[in-house]
């Protein structure tokens, strides 16, 4: 057999961030029309390996070989296209249009030729196999699969030899992203090479033909995805072998009674779902973006109307108008999905981000507890949540995503809520603290907690719910749990019901 021809290959590339190694001679290569995938957790230098072949960093060592050509990306014009985690676009033009800008307008007599900008849209949809959207759409009207559709189909008018996609789909829905991996497929057989950076390790099985792993700004291994092995790769990207979540199969358990029941539930007109939820269970509602699985657990937190149904906690009904505060007093707590926009407090340390709410901890608003006997606390439960680094006092702003998102849990967990609702619980962090996450949830639904996770990530309901209900415009499709349980039947279930934007 001969050995498959490499259209890059980088060897001893070295970064250093003042002082400190961010890529330590690190070699690499992509063979010609492969996909390789790159994972490692955050902080493996994964971005700046990117940024170095993008030219946005210079390299302090190592060597860059494309097609054959030692080349600078610093100072060279090199034929390799990036997708962005959150790809740039015009919003305000159309999909033609944003086509266009990466190929040049097409002109007659001078004059932008419109009739031919739609078409060449059309062409490079077709090109990929792709039901092409209507070319004068604006961006600002897509969905979110669509737009990543479109920020690779944009990058083919470049014909680049080389693809490097920097995780398009942290931002879709599992079975949305269904459809961006036939795209590459597609572009994998016109013999595009592909760099492909992901979180979601399962879905790379069947995508990748290998896979690479960063550690610590080294490269740890190179291997055929076909070889390898979810727990394997976990084990190379922590260093260690992955903790298992559970011993026991704690769905077999017998539960308590209904912390929460949800009865004829309907809102702004969806609905009505009904269900309840065991005391020391976590219940997943899952669906794609949009599906309305939201809404039904901002509703129960009190922070959207509900149209009528009643919601029963610990045997009570709640009243239907309810502020967030006084479904506080119930019990109940929410913890937001948007980290950045509406849980992590930016400028405010992690005891401020602690204790943020002083009614949480059965106070009043205007109990006074001491500074130190808080600082105190903060750092008995920074120890717990094994938040880092462990100083009380950093500003929250200075923690990596999932030690955000930890110390953020930690405000909802720490008090003596009965109900916790959990909206994206782990989006956005590595791996390694998304671990960390389930097991500090496990141990609290172990300890009798009753959560509510609201999600997207069909791998994470999968590894850690004991049961699922599927939600579609905002309405209950199916029921998984047990063996059933499995993160096939959440796709298969919740692609069902889903209304696919997208069609190939
Ligand atoms: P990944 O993308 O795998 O999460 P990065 O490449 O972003 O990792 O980071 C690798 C290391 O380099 C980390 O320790 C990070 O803190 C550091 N680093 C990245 N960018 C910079 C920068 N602009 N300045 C200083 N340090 C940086
Ligand atoms: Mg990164």
């Amino acid at each position: 057999m001969s050995k498959a021809e490499n259209i890059l290959t980088i060897r001893n590339l070295t970064k250093r961030f003042y002082g400190s190694l961010a890529l330590d001679h690190v070699d690499f290569s992509l063979e010609k029309g492969e996909i390789h995938a790159l994972i490692g957790e955050n902080g493996a230098g994964k971005s700046t390996f990117i940024k170095i072949l993008a030219g946005v960093y210079a390299c302090d060592g190592g060597e860059i070989t494309l097609d054959g050509q030692v080349v600078d990306p610093r100072t060279d014009s090199l034929s390799i296209a990036f997708v962005h985690q959150d790809p740039a676009f015009a919003e305000e033009l159309s999909v033609g249009e944003n086509i266009a800008f990466g190929m040049g307008y097409p002109r007659r007599r001078g004059l932008i030729d419109w009739s031919a900008v739609k078409a060449q849209a059309v062409k490079i949809y077709e090109a990929m196999e792709i039901a092409p959207l209507d070319p004068d759409r604006l961006v600002s009207t897509l969905t979110a699969p669509e737009k990543a559709i479109l920020a690779i189909v944009r990058t083919l008018a470049l014909a680049p030899k080389v693809l490097v996609l920097d995780e398009p789909t942290a931002a879709l829905p599992e079975a949305d992203s269904v459809q961006l991996f036939k795209a590459m497929r597609r572009l994998r057989s016109l013999g595009t090479s592909m760099i492909y950076v992901s979180h979601r390790l399962n879905e790379l099985f069947g995508l990748a033909d290998r896979v690479t792993v960063f550690r610590n700004g080294r490269h740890i291994v190179t291997e055929p995805m076909a070889g390898a092995t979810g727990d394997g790769l976990i084990e190379h990207m922590l260093g260690r072998p992955p903790v298992k979540l559970s011993g026991a199969d704690p769905r077999a358990e017998t539960r308590g009674s209904a912390v929460l029941e949800v009865r004829d539930l309907t809102i702004g007109g969806r609905g009505p779902v009904s269900f309840e939820a065991q005391a020391g269970e976590i219940l997943g509602l899952v669906g794609l973006r949009g599906g309305g699985q939201e809404a039904i657990g901002r509703a129960i937190f009190g922070a959207l109307p509900i149209t009528s149904g009643v919601i029963i906690l610990n045997g009570k009904p709640l009243p239907q108008k309810r502020s967030i505060g006084d479904s506080i007093e119930f019990g109940i707590r929410l913890l937001a999905g948007d980290r950045s926009a509406e849980s992590a407090f930016a400028g405010m340390n992690l005891v401020e981000n602690i204790f943020v709410n002083p009614r949480i901890r059965g106070g009043s608003m205007w109990r006074w507890t001491s500074p130190a006997r808080e600082r105190e606390e903060a750092r008995q439960i920074i120890d717990r949540f094994d938040v880092r680094p462990r100083r009380e006092a950093s500003l929250i702003d200075w923690l990596s995503g999932g030690n955000q998102q930890k110390t953020c849990l930690a405000r909802w967990l720490n008090d003596q809520g009965d109900l916790v609702i959990l909206e994206e619980p782990t989006s956005g962090v590595d791996i390694g603290a998304k671990l960390a996450i389930h097991k500090i949830l496990r141990g609290y639904a172990a300890g009798g907690r009753t959560m509510l996770v609201i999600s997207t990530d069909l791998e994470e309901v999968a590894a850690l719910c004991d049961r699922a209900i599927i939600v579609s415009r905002g309405r209950q499709i199916s029921e998984l749990a047990g063996p059933e349980l499995t993160l096939d039947q959440l796709v298969s279930h919740s692609s069902q019901g889903g209304r696919h934007a997208v069609s190939i």
